[in-house]
């Protein structure tokens, strides 16, 4: 492994957290149980969801709000194609077709309203938004277009634990949001994720489907509840366990003041790269947003090589990544991606680069970070 001087993430625990999952082996239980319902108990609580279910990663929290939402063959899902291949990968999951819109702008990289308008047919069904980097950018927007044209609005909220517009929580603007505790992300678990909605037959189905549509899981059956069990349907092995359940509940303690450490830290970048001509940080949130700040992107002028900026960086130890490649630009979807004309998705994907950021990112790395990003654009 690669030893950065300033890595893209640090991954940190506390005893208490490890402690907290010691204690899971000693209780003798381990598949979807007790510490699994506090969690969404307590998720639910924090994003002010009616429903919480907790499943085993975030891409099957994607496949299963599709589901829920009975999206299916012949439906078209609007999706934006700067996003992390699991938007997309879930629509096709369902036999749905994805419909690529564009983003606002090199400064605002998340989906833009125009431009979802511009792709609604007679055939789409539903839009799913992807709060990029953990910014609301036009969510609510989304859900306002989205209701006026009677479309489903579905949030890959992945980016945006602990984000919000007008003091509604990301993932809660549609008829469902899914969230990933991926190892990278603002809750870090290793796998895990969870599905949040307000509608009472999306979360029945969802916690049906992720335990093959079984009409009891086995600690319904240790707790003597059932002693047997009906399939109603196709379902998944989407379970998460409990030592994950139990990491991912006292992460969930610590995730504000996470958070608030990021928004400093992005606050610190955006200072000091203010001073670098050439490199122009992502747009920040804007009136009663607030970011979960899961990313600090800039994108760089067109006359800059952003291939040899990041060599530069990497000689200084100092860790840098893209995101994302366009997915209609890899070889999965590009063939079917045909025509798809999105200039400015392209044109963030070649200029953007994405810089470290993370809750234990220091001051002063984030002033070392700034000063050889300078002398690398010099
Ligand atoms: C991480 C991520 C996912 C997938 O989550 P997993 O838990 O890794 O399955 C989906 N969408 C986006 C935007 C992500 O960043």
């Amino acid at each position: 492994m690669h030893e950065w001087k300033v890595p893209l993430g640090r991954l940190e625990f506390g005893e208490d957290e490890i402690e907290a999952v010691a204690a899971v082996y000693r209780s003798g239980w381990l598949s979807m149980g007790p510490r699994t319902e506090e969690l969404e108990r307590r998720f639910a609580e924090y994003t002010g969801a009616r429903h919480a279910v907790a499943v085993t990663n975030g891409t099957a929290a994607l496949h299963l709000i599709c589901l829920a939402a009975g999206i299916g063959p012949g439906d078209e899902v609007i999706v934006p194609s700067l996003t992390f291949v699991a938007t997309v990968n879930a629509v096709r999951y369902v036999g749905a077709t994805p419909v690529f819109a564009d983003v606002n702008g090199v400064d605002r990289p998340w989906l833009a309203p125009a431009a979802v308008s511009g792709r609604i047919s007679d055939q789409t069904a539903a839009i799913i938004n992807m709060a990029y980097g953990g910014y609301p950018g036009d969510t609510a927007a989304l859900a306002e277009l989205a209701a006026d044209r009677g479309l489903v609005l579905l949030e890959d909220a992945a980016h945006g634990l602990g984000a919000s517009a007008g003091g509604r929580h990301l993932g809660t603007f549609g008829l469902a949001g899914a969230f990933s505790f991926f190892s990278n992300k603002n809750l870090p678990v290793g796998e895990g994720g969870m599905v949040v909605t307000d509608d009472d037959g999306v979360a029945e189905r969802t916690r049906l489907l992720r335990s093959h549509a079984m009409t009891a899981v086995s600690w319904d059956r240790r707790r003597g509840r059932a002693s047997g069990y009906d399939v109603r349907e196709l379902g998944f092995n989407y379970r998460i366990d409990e030592p994950r359940a139990a990491l991912a509940t006292a992460r969930l303690a610590r995730l504000d003041r996470d958070n608030s450490l990021r928004a400093e830290r992005a606050v610190a970048y955006r200072e000091a790269l203010a001073a670098i001509a050439g490199v122009e940080p992502t747009a920040a949130p804007a009136g009663d947003s607030i970011s979960a700040h899961h990313l600090f992107t800039a994108v760089l002028d067109r006359d800059l090589d952003r291939a040899a900026i990041r060599e530069s960086l990497a000689g200084d130890g100092i860790e840098t990544s893209l995101h994302y490649p366009p997915v209609h630009r890899l070889s999965a979807y590009s063939r079917t991606a045909d025509g798809v004309n999105l200039p400015q998705t392209d044109e963030y994907a070649t200029r953007a680069i994405t810089l470290p950021l993370h809750p234990s990112l220091s001051q002063e790395e984030v002033g070392y970070v700034a000063d050889r990003l300078a002398a690398a654009v010099r």
